[in-house]
């Protein structure tokens, strides 16, 4: 069995607050893209997973690994799979790999062993893996709040061409929310305002109300990400903002020609760059 899990990007990303139990209460609308990793599934032995990219774990402390143990836990299954990553979409990059990944493996998993759970469940099972799990399972554009598993699906905003820029070199979620200061965010998304423009289809308000919390900590310490961002600007990208956590910068454009028009001029300041559209 073969299955796509499509990286995301943030249109908006809000936090709220900070939660007793540690968690930060957000806000965010996801869009999944066309860039995807490629999971392949086959029934096995044992439970092991293969991945072509060096930075990723093949033990217990890959997420893929997780679903399977935990899918199996949930509907009391003893049967084992071997699942080969083939890894497209950058890591640790801000573009949600490892939680689509996860995503993929419960929905592919569901159907291999015909386990008949709803899409709900699965998110819910997701859930206890990562907080952008669930998201995944229908994937599209959704508005999540809580952590992320209160999930709304929105209207497909008009198709654009999205430029990913990306610093090289990798950032822990976790430590952009350490660093954080809630008090000193002056811009925060008008998380309404972006789902008017998505359900209007205004490209121009879309691409006004990006906006990403986040960048007050990344943009702040890295000057290249700070550096892809002006440059994607200046050539004329519709609009642009940072992924999650980051580093990864994505441009909106309404031409196909354009984005490979930025993409081109951004080779001169990195090396990972990709041209992919919202899907
Ligand atoms: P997040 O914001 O959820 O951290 P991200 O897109 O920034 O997502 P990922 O590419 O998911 O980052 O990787 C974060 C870390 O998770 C990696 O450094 C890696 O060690 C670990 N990881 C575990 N499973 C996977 C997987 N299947 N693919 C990628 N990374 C994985």
């Amino acid at each position: 069995m073969q299955l796509k899990a499509k990286a995301k990007i943030n249109l908006t990303l809000d936090v709220l607050y900070k939660r007793p139990d540690g968690y930060h209460e957000v806000e965010m609308i996801m869009q999944t893209l066309e860039l995807a990793d490629i999971i392949h599934i086959e029934e096995s032995e044992e439970t092991r997973v293969i991945c072509n990219h060096p930075f990723v774990p093949e033990d217990q402390g890959n997420l893929v690994y997780k679903a399977v143990e935990e899918i199996k836990r949930y509907c009391n299954i003893d049967k084992n799979v071997k699942i080969h990553i083939e890894k497209n979409i950058p890591v640790a990059a801000g573009l949600g790999g490892g939680s689509s990944d996860c995503a993929a493996t419960l929905k592919g998993l569901n159907q291999m062993w015909n386990l008949g759970l709803e899409d709900e469940t699965l998110e819910k099972i997701g859930l206890k893996l990562g907080a952008d799990v669930p998201f995944f399972i229908k994937g599209g554009t959704q508005l999540a709040q809580g952590i992320g598993e209160k999930l709304t699906p929105l209207p497909s905003p008009p198709p654009m061409w999205v430029v990913l820029g990306k610093a090289n070199m990798g950032v822990s979620t976790k430590e952009v929310y350490t660093n954080l200061n809630l008090a000193s965010i002056r811009k925060r998304p008008n998380t309404q305002g972006m789902i008017n423009a998505i359900e209007t289809g205004d490209i121009k308000e879309i691409c006004n109300n990006l906006c990403n919390v986040l960048e007050t900590v990344t943009l702040k310490k890295y000057s290249t990400v700070r550096n892809i961002k002006n440059r994607m600007a200046q050539m004329g990208a519709n609009g642009v903002l940072m992924s999650g956590s980051g580093p990864t910068v994505f441009g909106l454009c309404n031409t196909y020609d354009k984005a490979v028009r930025i993409a081109k001029n951004l080779e001169t300041l990195t090396e990972e760059v990709y041209v992919t559209k919202f899907c």
